[in-house]
């Protein structure tokens, strides 16, 4: 059955987020399980904290304005996000709830040992090195574990000293009265940083970190195939966590640099060749750069400019394994645009004997065969 989260707090459904705010104050005050610790009145602030949290979350009350219920068992929008578990009602929560998590968490010690963060190392790469992988040597500031010290973060011969303030709980307690009552509230020891533990005589390499921040070069292999944008994780290869905290990863992020003749279209490669007007039309012999070295390219007699010669192979590595992608080479056929006398009466000629020497007539819109071409260059049909 759809619960009326509006119903459940009281009120309307146009309420503002003072008033929504104002009704769940008011409604907790009464129910809250540090007040009134009977299972009825439980469940019933269990109601109301759900409703609070729908509604106070303006994508949440969109959801449930739209008649999903973010809460229901079965629905979709990840039921019971945030905080509010079946595990019943931490006073944080609703102090979160209120103030934006000024309570704090309640962190144990032992936290102090955290892993380290993440490092995105930027790799730039020539086309032939993406396409066939390469070893190189990358260069990054990263966190080290501190050799002096081994991570500890103590002076030579001292160790750490549990913290006076908390006991070594890692939190301190406080008991107030508030709206709710006489409540408890705990947050981590502000001297020890929740870690239950204070260094005394720190290690002077890392001023009591544990690590310490150094350049490192490191051999990288890229395997073949990457492309601009492609990210290689290396598992816990990043940065030493505080007190010798677990490694991060690191991230490689290959950019590809342009190269000068060939553009790259996933494992594909293109790119154009100009050809005189003669050698299209009588066919050639070219000699093409490809990444595997020169090759040569029978150009066939006939051949019109856009004319795509596929080189089948000789692409970029696939990067899953297994083949190339194709070198395809676009024609250009070039029309000259000085000719000498001699050049010009040859033509000339050469138009005459094809039948061409009369352009004016022949080329007009209203010849059917050169309109046609026309219209089809102009993708119509
Ligand atoms: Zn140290
Ligand atoms: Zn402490």
């Amino acid at each position: 059955m759809a619960r009326d989260y509006y119903q459940i707090l009281g009120v309307r459904r146009d309420a503002t987020q003072e008033e929504i705010k104002k009704a769940y104050r008011r409604l907790a005050r009464e129910l809250h399980p540090d007040v009134n610790p009977d299972p009825e009145t439980q469940d019933r602030f269990k109601e109301v904290t759900q409703a609070y949290e729908v509604l106070s979350d303006e994508s949440k009350r969109k959801m449930f304005d739209m008649g999903a219920d973010p809460f229901a068992p079965s629905g979709g929008g990840g039921g019971g996000a945030g905080g509010f578990g079946a595990a019943g009602f931490p006073f944080d929560d609703i102090m979160n709830a209120f103030f934006g998590g000024g309570a704090g968490g309640g962190r144990r010690p032992g936290d102090r040992v955290r892993r380290g963060r993440s490092i995105k190392v930027r790799v730039e790469l020539d086309l032939s090195e993406t396409a066939f992988g390469v070893t190189k040597d990358v260069t990054f500031p990263t966190a080290v574990l501190c050799d002096t010290c081994q991570g500890e973060g103590t002076a030579k011969g001292s160790k750490r000293h549990t913290c006076d303030m908390c006991q070594g709980r890692g939190e301190v307690s406080q008991v107030t009265r508030s709206f709710l009552g006489q409540v408890m509230t705990t947050r981590p020891c502000p001297q020890c940083s929740g870690e239950g533990s204070v260094i005394t005589n720190p290690c002077a390499d890392c001023a009591g970190e544990g690590r310490v921040r150094e350049k490192v070069t490191r051999k990288v292999q890229i395997p073949a195939g990457v492309e601009d944008g492609t990210q290689i994780q290396l598992a816990g290869e990043g940065e030493v966590g505080p007190n010798g905290g677990p490694r991060g990863d690191i991230f490689l992020e290959i950019v590809q640099r342009p190269h000068p003749v060939f553009e790259r279209r996933g494992d594909d490669l293109h790119c154009t060749v100009t050809v005189p007007m003669t050698a299209a039309a009588l066919g050639a012999s070219l000699t093409i750069e490809t990444l595997d070295g020169n090759e040569e390219v029978d150009l066939r007699p006939g051949t019109s400019s856009g004319h795509v010669v596929t080189l089948e192979g000789r692409g970029c590595t696939h990067l899953d394994g297994g083949g190339r992608g194709d070198m395809r080479i676009q024609v250009n056929v070039e029309t000259p645009s000085k000719l000498d006398e001699e050049q010009e009466s040859l033509l000339r000629k050469f138009a005459e004997l094809r039948g061409e020497d009369h352009p004016p007539g022949k080329f007009s819109p209203g010849h059917g065969n050169f309109f046609t071409r026309l219209r089809d260059a102009f993708g119509t049909k």
